[in-house]
């Protein structure tokens, strides 16, 4: 029997190295398991190509469907942002760092979630729990989702168990210099030359049930908000284009990591109530809103609040 390990839709690097961590975790204790993810390579989002690439990992299967299938989720446990035939699996483990979704199982499974900044750091404490060597290459991986997911360690997600845990990655994946793994992660994700609207919009999404309300987040995370000056009028109309398809909001985070804050773009059946959740008056259909990092910690506990949840 073979155990899937995936990661969430829209894979970010965390999805993909934490089912990579996993997956391995899991062998060395002498299971079948194998990684998957969401997507086909080609259109992996180019931050985890890089990253791939850059310690000689093997990228997951595409795996799109696991009905029947025996499977482990990593960085979420929402059926929404799971393949297809969640509800048809036996779900036998979880690790994550978000809020508790709504997968259900009928036996009891191995679940470890932790209040801290990636996935990556759940399973660093669970390779030392189990006293099994994290592989150089798949340690260089987890540290790439922590730098990741923790924005460099500036995002208020970010814990101490965060930083321990690169301090431990980066001697076993033989990385010197954190910062520039960091920004060359960050000049991958944040380009957006000659990439169509729609899939940047997609390129790090989530769509989440707010008391019934259809809630789709994006973010791109980049170094100066000049770089979708150019495109930013195609991103709103990508943005009205997934809101018609049935939603009730749409936002893109566009998020500064110099500045620490985020441009809010808003398109909404109802604006005046995401001015509140934040707390901000819109200029147009966008908002500054500073010191906005993190779509999990601010974003969605903000909006879920607004709406009743
Ligand atoms: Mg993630
Ligand atoms: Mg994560
Ligand atoms: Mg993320």
């Amino acid at each position: 029997m073979t155990i899937y390990v995936t990661g969430h839709s829209n894979p970010d690097t965390d999805s993909v190295t934490a089912a990579i961590g996993l997956a391995t975790l899991l062998n060395a204790q002498g299971q079948d398991a194998k990684a998957c993810m969401q997507t086909s390579l080609d259109k992996l989002n180019p931050e985890s190509t890089v990253v791939l690439e850059r310690f000689g990992l093997t990228a997951p299967e595409e795996m799109n469907d696991v009905a029947g299938k025996t499977v482990a989720l990593v960085d979420f446990s929402d059926i929404g942002q799971g393949p297809a035939g969640i509800t048809e699996a036996e779900v036998v483990s979880i690790v994550d760092h978000h809020k508790i979704g709504d997968v259900t199982t009928n036996q009891p499974i191995f679940f470890r979630a932790e209040p801290v900044g990636c996935t990556g750091t759940v399973l660093n404490k669970m390779f030392k729990d189990a006293g099994v060597a994290i592989p150089k290459d798949v340690a260089g991986g987890m540290l790439s989702a922590i730098l990741s997911d923790t924005v460099n360690f500036k995002s208020p997600t970010c814990t101490d168990d965060d930083k321990a845990a690169v301090a431990d990655l980066k001697t076993i994946a033989g990385v010197d210099d954190t910062d520039s793994l960091f920004m060359d992660m960050l000049k991958a994700k944040s380009s957006v030359a000659g990439v169509p609207a729609k899939d940047l919009l997609f390129r790090d999404y989530k769509d989440f049930d707010m008391k019934g309300n259809k809630v789709g987040v994006g973010q791109l995370e980049l170094a100066t908000l000049d770089q979708v000056a150019a495109i930013r009028d195609d991103l709103i109309g990508a943005m009205k284009e997934v809101k018609a398809d049935g939603r009730h909001t749409v936002l893109l985070m566009l998020t500064d990591v110099v500045k620490e804050g985020t441009d809010l773009v808003v398109i909404s059946d109802d604006a005046a109530l995401i001015e509140g959740a934040f707390d901000g008056k819109l200029d147009g259909i966008s908002m500054w809103v500073d010191g906005m990092m993190s779509r999990k910690k601010q974003t969605v506990p903000n909006l879920q609040k607004a709406f009743g949840c």
